[in-house]
């Protein structure tokens, strides 16, 4: 009997390969242009890892861990046994090792990277696997607004060294240990009074994580939650201050952004500056890239008071928007032109060169052939529209323009091809 893989878990083939390569590769020069130095951590780690820093009430830690008990055995002999996870992710794992090995004793100031694989058991669908990959960063030594700005801009620059026209930019704040208890209360009393229209899970844990709710994605939570109090109104002077500059910081480059209050991020160590780079492109699985700061998590885990921020991507998703958008690229000509009976013929060839010259891409045949033959010619080259002339057309001096995707026609005035054609095409 055939072995197959494991469900939500994938095979990376030669032809796909390289566009993973690419987007490493790509990160790599990005990392180094920021100083930022590559970090290698285990895959496996001690389960009360993440559920100490990504949170008891986080759909990771309550559901999502790939969990199991390890035995180590001396001569036959259970000595002792530690529950042990496969990575969710990154930051944990990073800040353990920084701590771990007292790296902030001889430099608190660290950027790191890392790249591999995470694993959470989600429901497999386009986008969401549940191996899958991420490229992530944690500058951690520094609780100042320009760092934050700068991993954004990092980002940004990554998307535009690998080609990417997506994705778009949302921030948020999440306040700190000083403000946020107070939004804490106010949010736990709204959706006390609307618990009868939240999900089973939100109902189950508001009072241990009100948050939470923010970031569910049932329908009936998405439309309860609109008129939440926001965080923003919330901040203490401080937070204000810190997001009042990263948003400053960004407004003087090329990187466009949105504010979006109700982003909390589905893993509790946040605080402060979150983000999310999303895209429209991919159906409901429309994060990319998302972070933001987690000032306490050093200490969480055992170190000293050090702040930190950093982000994660998607591999899976990127390489996918890539491929979307090389696909997008591999059309042919802008315009087929199919005619019939050398009176079209002669009309067409000069028309051709007249668009050429504008330049909008056109072809043609140069021999007489069929209708059918002509168009499946047009599909082959992979034409965006294709323009009908025959005798009569010639006569009448209108022809169908059909687009080739939509298989919609419209006339298009023949004398007039050129300004038809060429203002569709600045459009
Ligand atoms: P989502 O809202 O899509 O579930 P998330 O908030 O759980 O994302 P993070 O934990 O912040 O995501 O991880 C950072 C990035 O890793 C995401 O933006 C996404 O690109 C990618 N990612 C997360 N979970 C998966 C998954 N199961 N399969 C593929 N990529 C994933
Ligand atoms: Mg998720």
């Amino acid at each position: 009997m055939k072995i197959t893989s494991i469900k939500g878990f994938a095979d990376i083939f030669p032809g796909e390969v390289e566009s993973w390569q690419l987007v490493e590769a790509k990160a790599r020069q990005v990392f180094h242009a920021y100083n930022f130095a590559e970090i290698r951590i285990p895959i496996l780690e001690k389960t009360e890892l993440f559920s100490r820093s990504i949170g008891e009430t986080s759909d990771i830690v309550e559901k999502e861990m790939y969990t199991f008990e390890d035995r180590d055995s001396r001569a036959g002999e259970t000595v002792e046994s530690t529950k042990l996870t496969l990575r969710p992710e990154g930051t944990a794992g990073v800040v353990r090792a920084y701590v771990e090995a007292e790296m902030y004793k001889v430099e608190p100031v660290r950027k790191l990277y890392y790249m591999g694989p995470m694993f959470r058991r989600e429901r497999p669908q386009k986008g969401r696997m549940r191996q899958f990959h991420q490229i992530g960063a944690e500058a951690l030594g520094r609780g100042d607004p320009f760092v934050d700005a700068e991993i954004l801009l990092l980002l940004h620059d990554f998307f535009s060294a690998v080609g990417l026209t997506e994705p778009s930019l949302q921030i948020n704040s999440l306040g700190c240990s000083e403000c946020r208890p107070q939004y804490r209360q106010k949010l736990l009393a709204f959706l006390q009074h609307h618990e009868q229209s939240l999900c089973g899970n939100c109902q189950r844990r508001i009072d241990r994580n009100p948050l939470r709710a923010l970031d569910c994605k049932e329908a009936g939570c998405i439309e309860t939650t609109k008129d939440a109090p926001s965080i923003v109104d919330s901040l203490c002077a401080q937070c204000r201050e810190h997001f009042a500059t990263v948003q400053r910081l960004l407004s003087a480059t090329e990187v466009r952004f949105a504010l979006n209050p109700r982003m909390v991020r589905g893993l509790d160590y946040y605080c402060r500056t979150t983000f999310e780079w999303t895209t429209g492109l991919l159906g409901s699985q429309s994060a990319v890239a998302a972070g933001g700061r987690y000032d306490a998590l050093v200490e969480q885990l055992g170190g000293p008071a050090i702040p930190g921020v950093g982000f994660a991507m998607g591999v899976e998703r990127l390489t996918m928007l890539l491929r979307l958008q090389e696909s997008a690229a591999a059309n042919g000509p802008s315009l087929f032109i199919v005619w019939l009976g050398d009176k079209a013929r002669d009309w067409a060839f000069p028309a051709m060169h007249r668009l050429r010259r504008a330049g909008v891409s056109v072809e043609m045949e140069g021999e007489a052939r069929s209708m059918k033959s002509q168009m499946r010619r047009a599909d082959k080259l992979k034409a965006v529209s294709v323009l009908i002339v025959g005798e009569n057309e010639l006569t009448q001096g209108t022809a169908a323009l059909r687009d080739m995707a939509s298989k919609q026609q419209r006339g298009v005035n023949l004398k007039n091809i050129e300004a038809e054609l060429v203002v569709r095409k600045a459009n």
